[in-house]
């Protein structure tokens, strides 16, 4: 676990620390879970979530004594309760092949890194892997893209910079379609400063995909860098909206104090958290496992 998630290390130690503290009085009464409250409010984990797990400890143990260490495993059950409803890896089931992810995100978010792992984690499970190099907008993106696929050693469909998304999505899927490709994940352009443009590129490549396979795009992943706290919250609105999220992933849970905004995702969207980023490397990509990150974040 250490090792693991050697990620969730500084949310862990800012939550455990502010636990502690809470418990050198012994008796779990209103004032103590005030303070837990706070505890897990400073923790990132939002205000209904801190609400909910306060409820929860108050029902199940007012007035009852309770040591550091218990009061840590009880507020780490009430995190996993939250979490379990959410964990869900991404599966491929997809007839007829191949099942398409868009993957949307705003730069910097972890997006390219993420298509990456993912590509290579289907690999691993013996998939046909594609990448699309849908984000035809910003300069770097396709080489980076192609670069990340030479080393994962899958196809990639590229066009050129500037060109059209939907018309390098649409070859990828007969491309896709005709070498038996199992998985197609497309990068987007993660352009929310302009979200008509954006909306509209998106529709676009909705419009002929569902044309090839009116169930395609089977999977719209929304990739959010943890480190970005609340704001990476209010993405999840805007792109809900702009894009029809159907998952999450959250990257760059290692080294940052912030991990708590997992738990306020879950809580307050409910969207499937599909797998977790703890570094840059090709396979720091996790699945997603709920009782185990409930343990390290409290
Ligand atoms: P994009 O602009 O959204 O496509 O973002 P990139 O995939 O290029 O990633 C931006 C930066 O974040 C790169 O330096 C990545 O190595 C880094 N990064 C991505 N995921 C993680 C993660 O889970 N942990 C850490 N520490 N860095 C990450």
């Amino acid at each position: 676990t250490e090792r693991l998630f050697g990620g969730f290390k500084k949310t862990s130690e800012r939550l455990s620390e502010n636990l502690t503290e809470v418990v050198s009085k012994a008796k779990l009464d209103d004032a103590t879970l005030d303070d837990v409250e706070d505890a897990l409010i400073m923790s990132d984990l939002g205000p209904s979530a801190a609400a909910r797990i306060r409820e929860k400890l108050r029902d199940k143990r007012f007035g009852l004594e309770i040591s550091a260490q218990e009061l840590k495993e009880a507020v780490a059950e009430e995190i996993a309760a939250i979490l379990r409803p959410v964990a869900k890896p991404l599966e491929i089931t997809a007839f007829p092949r191949p099942q398409v992810l868009l993957v949307i995100g705003v730069n910097g978010s972890g997006k390219t890194t993420t298509i990456a792992k993912l590509a290579h984690l289907f690999v691993e499970d013996d998939y046909n892997v594609m990448l699309a190099a849908g984000d035809t907008f910003r300069a770097a993106a396709i080489g980076q893209l192609q670069t990340w696929a030479d080393r994962v050693g899958v196809p990639i469909v590229r066009g050129p910079e500037g060109g059209d998304p939907a018309s390098i999505v649409f070859d990828a899927v007969k491309k896709g379609t005709e070498i038996g490709t199992d998985v197609l994940i497309v990068d987007t352009a993660g352009r929310l400063q302009n979200k008509r443009e954006l909306m509209d590129e998106l529709a676009k490549i909705r419009k002929v995909l569902g044309r090839l396979n009116p169930e395609a795009p089977h999977d719209v992943v929304l990739v959010l860098d943890a480190t970005n706290g609340q704001n990476a919250l209010s993405q999840i609105d805007v792109f809900k909206e702009v894009a029809g999220v159907t998952g999450l992933v959250m990257t760059k849970l290692d080294g940052t104090a912030r991990g708590g905004v997992l738990v306020q995702a879950a809580e307050q969207y409910g969207l499937p958290i599909h797998a977790i980023g703890v570094g840059e490397k090709i396979d720091d990509l996790r699945p997603f496992d709920p009782d185990l990150v409930a343990r390290v974040i409290a």
